[in-house]
């Protein structure tokens, strides 16, 4: 059966707020308390499974989640070790920290291999490229090749208390590069991207926080485009989709982030939905599942041409 990937962002309130400029707060701990927990029931209930991206030094609080994240068979990979941002414009020494930190830690948590990386906010680079395939990464999951992507910063950044800093994080390299998962060579190591999944020819991505801000007419109709891709559909969200502003006690502050508006049960349908319509198109996996089914065997050799496209 075909594989279709879905993969969640566990990035805690706290450091969402922080992507809106407000001092970093203490992180409420509602991400791995209350919204992981909802997320595995839905995927369980579905027979679907996942790739959750954790910030090393929020999951260390939360040992016992990330290995249950592991024990229902998902996939534990790294959204770096600190959520700093601009991650683009960390020191050679900061980036190497973030990345072979949260490695090593969260292999310790989930007592098994970390092999993929997402830089916070979609802000990868060649740099980070280069850092991960040394790490010992087989596929990074940073660029985010939609002409949204510039848009949809600006509009977080009119959100923004320090508007200037976010809208700095525009990548038009990212917003123009290629669409497609590709087996790339950085230092001569060779190392997988995996795009934000987009719809062909418009890309639009196919996102979950965009579903919270189009009618349901808008969204069917990039779901209905993005499925049409021959190869590598996949969907991708956020931990704070399924917490309540009210439901959950959660900073006042949050309620600027799309989705925050709507009911908890809401939101619990929709994610339903949205990974039921999913698991039409394939078996609902891990992003690691896609990588090994794709390109497996060429991630273990190193005498590969500069760019390998599927
Ligand atoms: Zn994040």
């Amino acid at each position: 059966m075909k594989l279709v990937g879905l993969s969640i962002d566990v990035d805690s309130v706290a450091s969402h707020l922080e992507g809106y400029g407000f001092d970093r707060p203490a992180d409420d701990g509602a991400a791995y308390r209350a919204a992981v927990p909802r997320i595995m029931n839905i995927l369980d209930s579905l027979k679907a499974r996942a790739t959750f991206f954790l910030i090393g030094d929020e999951a260390r609080h939360h040992p016992e989640v990330v290995s249950r994240i592991v024990s229902r068979g998902h996939e534990v990979a790294s959204h770096s070790m600190t959520h700093r941002l601009p991650f683009a414009q960390l020191t050679p020494l900061e980036l190497r920290l973030e990345v072979r930190g949260s490695k090593l830690l969260l292999e310790g948590l989930a007592g098994r291999q970390i092999r993929g990386f997402r830089a916070p906010s979609w802000d990868g680079n060649q740099a980070l490229l280069s850092e991960l395939a040394k790490a010992g990464y087989q596929y990074d999951s940073s660029t985010y090749p939609s002409i949204l992507q510039p848009l949809l910063r600006i509009a977080v950044a009119r959100r923004s208390v320090s508007e200037r800093d976010r809208v700095q994080q525009i990548s038009w390299r990212s917003a123009l590069g290629s669409t497609r998962p590709r087996v790339e060579l950085a230092d001569g190591q060779p190392i997988a991207e995996v795009p934000m999944c987009t719809t062909p020819l418009l890309r639009l991505p196919y996102y979950h926080t965009l579903r919270f801000a189009l009618p349901n007419l808008a969204f069917g109709i990039i779901r209905a485009l993005a499925h049409t891709r021959r190869k590598w559909v996949w969907y991708q969200l956020h931990a704070v989709d399924v917490l309540g502003l009210q439901e959950d006690g959660l900073d006042p502050r949050i309620a600027r982030h799309p989705g925050m508006k709507w009911s908890l049960d809401k939101k619990l349908e929709l994610l339903a939905k949205e990974v039921r319509a999913l698991g039409r198109r394939g078996a609902v996996s891990p992003l690691n599942e896609l990588v090994d089914a794709s390109f497996g065997a060429r991630l273990q050799a190193t005498d590969q041409p500069s760019v390998e496209r599927v």
